[in-house]
């Protein structure tokens, strides 16, 4: 065990600003009224909500009215594809819904539900770093499509897909098009009449906001069918009280991020590429997944031949490093990542797989500290491994054109 702790997993969440926690804090105490209420207090509420809307739709490009506060991300998502899908049904329109096999499961969850009751779905697929191709969207359309979902960057890997060029091609086939930018907001700009989105989610806690809060914006005029019924709050889209403290949170950690983009990036990628450049120098048969540029300021993706994930975190863990398997093995299952697959890196080599998220608070000796341990690890670890055994190694390791089909 160490005294030294390097958190490596901000694409899971992040530490909520000082700064934000000191803009919530009133809204538990003394300005606790429900928005809804009549008296002052109620009306103190109110307005601190319908400030925090209009700063996110600012920052969006959107009208106020467009913003609808959530639980987050999750949220967010399942209420823009099951709501659209659910109108269609409704008014037995489009049945078909086109995405990508390298969504969260907030989308891929959402999409497999709603197969249950009839509609169809296309996953468009992507390429080996795993991006999407709009002419391949374009083709997915059918006469019936009601729905295109794609996410802005991908949390595993880091991709970042073409958005605005695909919302041109829904544009263009009057198709509603929704994007999960859970993982884009902080490092991309999120701009929704240049992204040619009709609706996008959003959660606060990825930019160091509070947990349980997110965004689902809706343009004017989409088709969808709201799901939670009760109160009017929110324009009738989504009933309950309202979370006043956590909507400010969100507003003001994202005006934050807004505020400093060009430094967050800029700070994240020296981080990120140091980090690559270092694994790539000191660890053989590493192979980085997901694309070189246009990635993720934050997001470093390797696989490691002969290791298991798993094995890596938790001795990442005892040496004070947090960081994430980017699989599903966590939840005791051993399918490898869907992503991964998806970009088709073989099953026995997905298993290593290693996400290292970089953020705000991060510096190069944490960095430093990560290349001086991971090496050993990995090393120990490939000793010990029953994988190395009569293996061929996957490549020569510096390039994903090298990648060997999996059947
Ligand atoms: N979508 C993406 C791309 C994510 O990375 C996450 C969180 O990991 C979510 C959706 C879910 O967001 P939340 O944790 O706010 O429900």
């Amino acid at each position: 065990m160490t005294d030294r702790s390097v958190y490596l997993d901000h694409a899971a969440t992040t530490a909520v600003d000082p700064r934000v926690v000191d803009a919530m804090l009133p809204y538990f105490t003394e300005k606790y009224g429900n928005p809804s209420s009549i008296y002052s207090l109620g009306r103190e509420a109110h307005r601190a909500l319908e400030q925090s809307r209009e700063q996110v739709a600012a920052i969006l490009g959107a009208d106020k009215r467009e913003i609808i506060f959530t639980s987050g991300g999750t949220e967010s998502d399942n209420t823009a594809i099951k709501g659209v899908a659910w109108w269609n049904r409704l008014k037995s329109k489009g049945n078909h819904i086109i995405t990508t096999p390298i969504e969260h499961h907030a989308v891929l969850h959402s999409v497999e539900y709603l197969q249950r009751f009839g509609f169809e779905v296309t996953y468009v697929p992507v390429d080996r770093d795993g991006v999407v191709d709009p002419g391949d969207v374009e083709k997915a359309i059918r006469p019936d499509t009601c729905l295109i979902s794609i996410m802005y960057a991908n949390n595993e890997v880091g991709t970042i897909e073409p958005i605005a060029e695909i919302g041109e091609v829904a544009i263009r086939r009057h198709v509603p098009f929704h994007t999960d930018a859970v993982q884009a907001a902080g490092y991309l700009p999120l701009d929704v009449n240049k992204l040619n989105v009709d609706m996008m989610s959003l959660s606060a806690h990825k930019f160091y906001g509070p947990k349980g809060v997110g965004i689902l914006y809706v343009r004017r005029g989409t088709p969808i069918l709201y799901q939670q019924s009760g109160g009017a709050q929110e324009g009738k889209r989504r009933a309950g009280t309202e979370n006043v403290a956590a909507a400010v949170g969100l507003a003001t950690a994202l005006t934050i991020s807004h505020d400093n983009l060009e430094a967050e990036v800029q700070h994240a990628s020296r981080l990120r590429d140091r980090l690559i450049a270092g694994i790539e120098e000191r660890i053989e048969h590493a192979h980085l997944n997901g694309p070189r540029t246009n990635r993720l300021p934050n997001n470093v993706n390797f696989c490691f031949e002969f290791v298991e994930g798993e094995s890596m975190l938790l001795n990442l863990d005892m040496a004070g490093i947090a960081a994430s398997s980017g699989s599903a093995c966590t939840s005791a299952s051993l399918e490898p990542s869907h992503v991964l697959k998806a970009m088709q890196v073989p099953i026995e080599i997905a298993h290593g797989s290693l996400r290292m998220s970089v953020g705000r608070e991060n510096t190069e000796e944490d960095i430093d500290y990560v290349l001086n341990t991971l090496p050993g690890i990995v090393l120990r670890l490939r000793e010990m491994s029953p994988l190395r055994a009569g293996q061929e190694s996957w490549g020569s390791g510096d390039s994903h054109t090298e990648h060997t089909h999996q059947e």
